[in-house]
């Protein structure tokens, strides 16, 4: 996923600390002396993925409701109400983190409540993440007064803003949920410490109503003429987007978070993805909540990815394998502004590395790497994961994480929760 998407066969890779030191074949096993030498036994090296969206403490409601239209007031909104506190994001995260390592995300953005929680439990878990605390305009399970999401976030960023593995960010949760001078007010604490803004943004048909009826704008408009939209913006879904509102965000070098299989499960809409990708614009892939997109892991995305809009054009040479994998890895960095950091195997990068074996039935036979990687691999395939220079996951077992006592804590939650809603 360098400039040139060169390929290496029986490729070396040296690490040096948590940064890439060198990348070439066998001759740098003979120029470098190890600590320690991992044999890709056959596997396939490739940069740790990049999950640019979700909630993941909501991984303890998955499965709840899914196919009913009203489960956001049935279910979600009631039970967020009751239950989401400290306890519950601090287990909730852990357990999507390492369903997310384990599957080969190596950085995750993430938007939702308690978000020191979530700091808390990425770092102490090696993964690297963009974390936004939410801000509502009604009360949340962290702030009893609306917009209380703000002074936390503010907290929250002055707390981890020096942070090598974690990026604080505001997380407004979308246009319609803030009023403009609080939206105005978050895009000002994103410019007085650099950090990302996160929102979701066009991703409802009544959002679009909403702005047509109130100001005869679509949501990307009446975002723009508050002057919130810049290169520190990451914006989840932009399913109703036109092409000038495609020309407004193309300046203004806004990231993409494209979530196409929790936007086709919920029966919303196809993002221009095509236009997107053609304007060379910051796009990433996100899995969305675990509500929302049910599973965590980025190898399950590209396949939607590729098959959705090449059914959706009729056309089955449009996003080759290897420019899918792309949005996967470097295109997901680029969105979170992470792209000299991570996203690729180069030099001086950070070493946040994953290997695919290629040992499992489905995996063989193998003509064409990238075809294999986004039509024929699934999570289970990942054996490897390297973060910040740390192998995090061996032989497809986590290495410093003791996943049965989260699961065992997980299981007693879900049981109370089973409780509840009986
Ligand atoms: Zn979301």
């Amino acid at each position: 996923m360098n400039q040139e998407k060169e390929l290496i066969e029986n490729g070396v890779v040296v690490i040096s600390g948590d940064a890439i030191e060198a990348v070439g074949g066998p001759e740098l096993l003979e120029r470098y002396q190890a600590n320690e030498v991992i044999d890709g036994q056959g596997g396939i090296l490739m940069p740790g993925m990049v999950n640019t969206h979700t909630h993941a403490a909501m991984v303890v409601f998955r499965s709840l409701g899914d196919d009913l239209p009203d489960r956001l007031k049935r279910y979600i909104l009631p039970l967020e109400k009751k239950l989401v506190d400290q306890n519950l994001v601090a287990l909730g995260s852990k357990y999507a983190i390492a369903e997310m390592l384990a599957s080969g995300v190596t950085t995750f953005a993430d938007m939702y409540y308690f978000e020191d929680e979530v700091a808390k439990a990425a770092k102490e878990m090696g993964i690297r993440a963009v974390l936004g605390e939410t801000v509502v305009d009604f009360p949340s399970p962290d702030s009893k007064e609306a917009y209380g999401g703000l002074a936390y976030a503010e907290q929250f960023i002055e707390k981890w803003h020096e942070d090598d593995l974690i990026t604080p960010a505001i997380a407004p949760h979308a246009p319609y949920t803030n009023d403009s001078m609080h939206l105005k007010k978050a895009a000002a604490l994103s410019e007085k410490y650099d950090v990302p803004m996160i929102m979701h943004v066009a991703e409802m048909d009544d959002e679009v109503q909403k702005y047509k009826t109130e100001y005869n704008m679509t949501p990307v408009q009446y975002l723009d003429s508050l002057g919130v939209l810049n290169d520190r913006f990451i914006a989840a879904h932009l399913i109703y987007v036109s092409m000038e509102d495609l020309d407004i965000l193309e300046k203004r070098q806004i990231g993409i978070a494209h979530n196409i299989g929790a936007n086709a499960k919920a029966g919303k809409g196809v993002p221009p993805l095509k236009e997107m990708v053609k304007r060379k614009m910051k796009v990433g892939l996100g899995s969305d909540g675990p509500m929302s997109g049910n599973t965590l892991d980025i190898i399950t995305q590209m396949s939607l990815v590729a098959k959705i809009h090449k059914l959706f054009n009729r056309d089955r040479t449009l996003f080759p394998a290897m420019d899918i994998l792309e949005m996967a890895t470097i295109g997901g960095a680029r969105a979170l502004n992470l792209d000299k950091l991570i996203g690729s195997i180069e030099p001086s990068k950070k070493a946040d590395l994953v290997i695919l074996e290629t040992s499992s039935v489905n995996m063989q036979p193998i003509y064409d790497y990238y075809a294999t990687i986004v039509y024929a691999a699934n999570a289970s395939n990942v054996d490897t994961v390297i973060v910040n220079g740390k192998v995090l996951l061996r032989n497809k077992c986590f290495t410093k994480f003791d996943f049965s006592k989260t699961r065992e804590e997980l299981m007693v939650l879900s049981k109370e929760i089973k409780t509840m809603i009986s």
